[in-house]
C-alpha cells in the first residue's frame, strides 16, 4: 500500500501507514467515526479530484463537466431514493458547510434560531457563541429534563411560544434517544418557525429503517455522510421541493466554490451501499450492539445518561466511578479503546475536563463485532477503572483489546 507516496515522500508515507496501523489494533468508539468501504475510498483517491465544477449538473461554470454531471446525477438520485426525499443537495463539504447553507438560505443574520444546547447534547453550529451559528445568529437553547435526562418537549413547547424562532433546529452529537419528529413538527407549525433536522449522527440509522424517518415531517435535512452512513468525509441537504431553490444557491455561489467531485461520486457510492441488505443489517446491528453494552455497563454499576440508549450510542456519566471525563477517556486509551469524554447534562466541570464519555458502535460494528464482543469490551472498560493503579492488569486488559482487533481485521486487502 502508499506505493507511490513512498517513492516520492517516504516521510508522510510512514504517517499513512501508521494511522492504518492504529485503526486496526485499538477499539474504535469515537460514535461518530466508521471505515469506509475500499470502494469508497477508491472513489475518493480518483481523478475527479482534478475537476473544476462549480454549478450544478448541465448548468456548470466549466467544460469537461460529462462525466461529473453523470456522478453528481446519480447521487442526488439516490440520495432521494434512500431517504425518500424530494430534493437533495451532494455538494457540501462537510455537516458544518451544510448547516451554514441551510440557515443562510432562510435566514438574515440576527434572526432567531433555537437548537439543543452543546452541554446537552447538540452540535457547535447549533448555535453555540463560539461557532459561525452562534456569531451571525440570535441563538436560544433547549435543554433536556434533570429527571429523565431526554429532551422535554413541553418545556421546548413553551420556550418556542416565548422566544417565536424564525427556525427550530433538532438534531445532536451525544443524545442517546430517538427524537419525536411529530412533536417538534407541531412545534414548529404553532410558531411558525422553518424546522430543520441535523441528522448528522443518525443518518445511517434512518437509512437503514431503525430510527424513525425527519425527512417527511421536516422542511430541511441536513447530515454529514461519513458517520453511520458510513461514506466519504461530507455533507448532505434534503429538502422539499419548495426549499431546494434557496438551498441550491445559497450553497453556491453563496457559500462554497467548486464541488469535491471525487467526494460527490463517492458519496453515491455509499448511497448505493446503503440501499443493500447487509447495511440495514449493519444498521440493526449498530443499535443491539449499542444496547448490549449499555446493559452490561450498567450491571456494572455504570449511569448511562437517560437510562440506556435507543441509537449507536452511549453517554456514560463516570463522575460516580470517581474519575472525570478526561481521565477516563486517557484511561481506555491506555487498555486499547479510542472514545472522547463528553459533557453530560447539567455537568458540573469544564468541557476540557467533563463528567462523562461518549462510546459508539459504528465503527466496530463495521469489522464485525457483535454481542459477544460487546460483553467482552464492557469486562474491559470496566476492569480498567477497577485496576487504575495496577499497570501489569491494565497491560492485560491492553492484550485483550488487542486480541478482539486481531480476531475482527480492518482492511485485510491493503498490504
Ligand atoms: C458531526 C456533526 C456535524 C458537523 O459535521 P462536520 O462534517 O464535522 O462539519 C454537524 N451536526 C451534527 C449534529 C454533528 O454530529
Amino acid at each position: 500500500m502508499y506505493d507511490q507516496v513512498r517513492q516520492s515522500d517516504p516521510e508522510i508515507a510512514e504517517i499513512l501507514e501508521a494511522e492504518l496501523g492504529r485503526q486496526r489494533n485499538q477499539l474504535e468508539m469515537i460514535a461518530s467515526e466508521n471505515f469506509t468501504s475500499p470502494a469508497v475510498m477508491e472513489t475518493m483517491g480518483s481523478t475527479l479530484t482534478n475537476k473544476y465544477a462549480e454549478g450544478y449538473p448541465k448548468k456548470r461554470y466549466y467544460g469537461g463537466c460529462i462525466h461529473v454531471d453523470q456522478a453528481e446525477t446519480l447521487a442526488k438520485k439516490r440520495a432521494m431514493a434512500l431517504f425518500g426525499a424530494e430534493r437533495a443537495n451532494v455538494q457540501p463539504h462537510s455537516g458544518s458547510t451544510a448547516n451554514m447553507t441551510a440557515y443562510l438560505a432562510f435566514l438574515k443574520p440576527g434572526d432567531k434560531i433555537l437548537g439543543l444546547s452543546l452541554s446537552h447534547g447538540g452540535h457547535l453550529t447549533h448555535g453555540h457563541p463560539v461557532n459561525f451559528s452562534g456569531l451571525l445568529f440570535d441563538a436560544i437553547h433547549y435543554e433536556v429534563s434533570p429527571e429523565t435526562e431526554t429532551i422535554d418537549y413541553d418545556k421546548l413547547r413553551h420556550q418556542a411560544l416565548t422566544e417565536r424562532p424564525k427556525m427550530l433546529i433538532g438534531g445532536a452529537s451525544a443524545y442517546p434517544r430517538f427524537w419525536d419528529f411529530e412533536k417538534l413538527r407541531s412545534i414548529a407549525d404553532e410558531v411558525d418557525a422553518i424546522l430543520l433536522f441535523d441528522m448528522a449522527h443518525i443518518a445511517g440509522l434512518v437509512a437503514g429503517g431503525v430510527h424513525p424517518s425527519p425527512v417527511p415531517l421536516c422542511d430541511v435535512v441536513t447530515s454529514t455522510t461519513h458517520k453511520t452512513l458510513r461514506g466519504p468525509r461530507g455533507g448532505l441537504i434534503l429538502s422539499k421541493k419548495d426549499k431546494f431553490k434557496a438551498i441550491n444557491k445559497m450553497n453556491f455561489p453563496g457559500i462554497q466554490g467548486g464541488p469535491l467531485m471525487h467526494m460527490v461520486a463517492a458519496k453515491a457510492v455509499c448511497f448505493q451501499e446503503c440501499m443493500q441488505e447487509d447495511f440495514k443489517q449493519y444498521a440493526k446491528a449498530m443499535v443491539s450492539n449499542a444496547k448490549t453494552l449499555g446493559d452490561a455497563l450498567m450491571e456494572r454499576g455504570f449511569h448511562l445518561v437517560s437510562g440506556g440508549t435507543d441509537n449507536h450510542l452511549l453517554l456514560v456519566n463516570v463522575s460516580n466511578k470517581g474519575l472525570t471525563g478526561k481521565a477516563m477517556e486517557e484511561l481506555l486509551e491506555h487498555v486499547g479503546i479510542t472514545c472522547n469524554k463528553n459533557t453530560v447534562p447539567f455537568d458540573q466541570e469544564s468541557p476540557f475536563v467533563t463528567s462523562g464519555v461518549r462510546l459508539g458502535t459504528p465503527a466496530l460494528t463495521t469489522r464485525g463485532m457483535g454481542t459477544e464482543e460487546m460483553n467482552r469490551i464492557a469486562g474491559i472498560i470496566d476492569g480498567a477503572v477497577q485496576n487504575q493503579e495496577n499497570q501489569e492488569n491494565l497491560a492485560g486488559l491492553r492484550a485483550e483489546a488487542e486480541d478482539l482487533c486481531k480476531a475482527f481485521p480492518l482492511y485485510p486487502d491493503l498490504k
